[in-house]
């Protein structure tokens, strides 16, 4: 076995969740998630065990009771529809995501056209777009280049989802460059430390695997890359789970080497399930490769520490 990390929950993602443990303890049960805080089955269904009630709009939630909004971000007009429900808004959007947002609204204020280059439908993208959509057109990948049309091909920026793969997106970049050579850059890199370093390792041991399994959701972006990173990387096959169980064992069958990883959004201890149901298979030669030493932590939303410390002061 070939155990990657970094790998799991990132700073953005432990926030997020702790956000909704905290206001659970703090507010008491139920508390109101708009989407799902984080791509992960098993996290969502571990919080809705405690008493979150998952949303899909804020018009489902009662006036004047307490929503978060996920680590995807939302775009201003969520914003605003929770204050006229009278809602308590608490904002778990990941400060890597909101760094994109102030991108967007930087870039729009000096009258840019904004390439943002994501995945059509996702939250994240659904919610940078909302915060300047006159100005933000969505390029889906490289095949997404010939369709982008610019006011001024002199006053063009790119930006992008947090969660793409490093690699197709500098395709994408070097595509439209070849198109509109004086496009510019973000001011720094808007695909996270967490998607990259998670990638990276997963390109190291790609190679040497006949199987790689990486643990998290369809609906993860991330989790999703993995697989198509480690196919690029080598791999002769790659598969995405969200529990141990559903291993096939035929995905074992003749495999001298196996790889494994997890999303971002994936707590650990399905990672030990995994290693544990392929330990039960002859696989319990375990080895992690590192590449990346991760110690970034977010604190959380501060209307959610200023509620906090209120509640500990009258103590
Ligand atoms: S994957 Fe990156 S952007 Fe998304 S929550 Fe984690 S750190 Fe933030």
């Amino acid at each position: 076995m070939l155990l990657a990390k970094p790998r799991g929950y990132c700073a953005g993602v432990d926030r997020a969740v702790q956000t909704v443990e905290e206001a659970l303890k703090l507010y008491g049960a139920p508390i109101y998630v708009r989407k799902q805080i984080v791509h992960n089955k098993h996290v969502v269904q571990t919080l809705e065990a405690k008493g979150a009630i998952f949303v899909e709009e804020n018009e489902e939630v009662p006036e004047g009771a307490t929503v978060i909004f996920s680590a995807h971000g939302v775009a201003p007009e969520v914003y605003a529809q929770a204050k006229e429900r009278s809602l308590k808004a608490i904002d778990a959007t990941c400060p890597l995501v909101t760094k994109v947002h102030h991108e967007a609204r930087r870039f729009a204020q000096e009258d840019y056209d904004i390439l943002l280059i994501g995945h059509e439908g996702h939250e994240e993208v659904i919610g940078t777009a909302g915060e300047a959509p006159a100005h933000i057109q969505l390029v889906d990948g490289p095949d997404s280049v010939d369709q982008v049309t610019v006011r001024d091909p002199e006053k063009v920026v790119w930006l992008s989802q947090t969660t793409l793969s490093v690699d197709e997106t500098l395709e994408t970049v070097a595509r439209l460059k070849q198109r509109l050579p004086l496009l510019q850059s973000p001011p720094s890199d808007d695909i996270c430390y967490a998607t990259s370093n998670r990638q990276h390792v997963v390109k190291e041991i790609a190679p040497e695997c006949d199987v790689v399994i990486v643990v998290g959701s369809r609906n993860s972006s991330n989790s999703v890359r993995l697989v198509e990173v480690a196919l690029d990387a080598g791999a002769r096959a790659g598969h995405l789970v969200d529990f141990a169980h559903e291993i096939d064992d035929a995905w074992l069958a003749g495999a001298r080497t196996v790889g494994l990883t997890s999303g971002a959004s994936v707590p650990d201890d399905l990672v030990q399930e995994v290693l544990a149901h392929l330990a039960e298979r002859g696989f319990a030669d375990v080895e992690e490769i590192t590449t990346a030493d991760e110690r970034l932590t977010f604190s959380l939303p501060q209307e959610l520490k200023r509620d906090m410390k209120a509640a500990a002061a009258r103590r």
